[in-house]
């Protein structure tokens, strides 16, 4: 099993194969892409291609290296993460320290580093003295999902791979294979979850995606046709959720819904409609800045009950 496990990231992957195939590897690389797109899995098939002994441009994933990287288990495997809120110094140091012991087993020693981004400054300085004089089979993977958060001089040392999204069609092929959903629950994880398939696969397993769903109807059935009074306690305990983003993306895909059944009467329903979908979106984007949150979400649930 090669890099074909991994979906999309074809150009990540023709390259990742190419350098394995021209024996020339990198001393550092970064993985850089959101929580759920697939970092780790590549990353890991990496390290594994980098020992597996059957000496093919992808990882063969049955001989020992290959199952020994699988497993967690290869002895030339080190994984770094932040102790508390950040990757220390000590950590860095405890790396070179271990530099110096070889197994003998497998061709690289690689060092993983989780959440890269949050390598102090002295670690990162630590890191990098490593990198300027790197033992020839010294392999540093970094993953981060806050790249623009690590210092410029770490990845101006490292080869850096940028994960992209997946196509919306790629997503719902992913779900399609492995869950059974409604046509309506499909559009709402693709939706939500942007290109990502981890999380939509998370979404999916969760089988909460429905139940969010049915509570956003439930919330609009009782901002357009509840006591007209609620309107405000309803905006300040929204106010207050910490997946408001969640909630308002939500929203959006529910509007839309009713706005596209609407469409071909072209009548003020629509009208109404649109202007609502385009209301959320100018929220979302509003809450991004700086304003009060129960006051912008007073706003937009006045428009949708009609006031405004
Ligand atoms: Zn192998």
């Amino acid at each position: 099993m090669g890099f074909e496990q991994v979906i999309g990231q074809d150009l990540i992957k023709k390259t990742l194969q190419k350098s394995l195939q021209q024996g020339q590897i990198a001393h550092a690389y970064l993985f850089s892409g959101p929580p759920g797109s697939g970092k780790k899995m590549l990353t890991r098939l990496f390290a594994q291609a980098l020992n597996c002994t059957s000496l093919t441009e992808a990882p063969c994933g049955i001989c020992l290296s290959c199952r020994k990287t699988i497993s967690g288990n290869h002895p030339n495997l080190v994984h770094l993460s932040p102790q508390g809120a950040t990757l220390k110094i000590e950590q860095v140091r405890d790396i070179q320290e271990s530099l110096h012991y070889r197994t003998g087993e497998g061709r690289f020693k690689i060092c993983f580093i989780q959440d890269a981004d949050r390598l102090t400054l002295p670690a990162a300085n630590s890191l990098l003295k490593i990198l300027e004089e790197p033992p020839g089979d010294l392999v540093f993977i970094l993953l981060s999902s806050r790249p623009w958060a690590l210092l410029a001089t770490v990845v101006s040392r490292c080869v850096h791979f940028s994960l992209k999204p997946l196509p919306a069609d790629a997503i719902r092929g992913i779900l399609q294979e492995r869950f059974t959903l409604s046509p309506g629950e499909h559009e709402v994880i693709v939706e939500l979850t942007a290109g990502n398939p981890g999380q939509a696969v998370e979404m999916a397993a969760r089988g909460s995606c429905a139940e969010k769903y049915q509570e956003v109807q439930e919330l609009v059935k009782e901002l357009e046709q509840g006591p007209g009074g609620k309107l405000f306690s309803w905006a300040e305990e929204v106010s207050k959720r910490e997946n408001l983003d969640e909630t308002l993306d939500l929203l959006f895909i529910y509007y839309r819904e009713r706005w596209l059944q609407r469409l071909s009467a072209r009548g003020r329903e629509a009208f109404r409609l649109e202007n609502i979908c385009r209301a959320v979106l100018q929220t979302k984007e509003e809450l991004e800045g700086n304003v009060n949150r129960r006051l912008a979400l007073e706003t937009l649930f006045l428009m949708m009950r009609g006031v405004v």
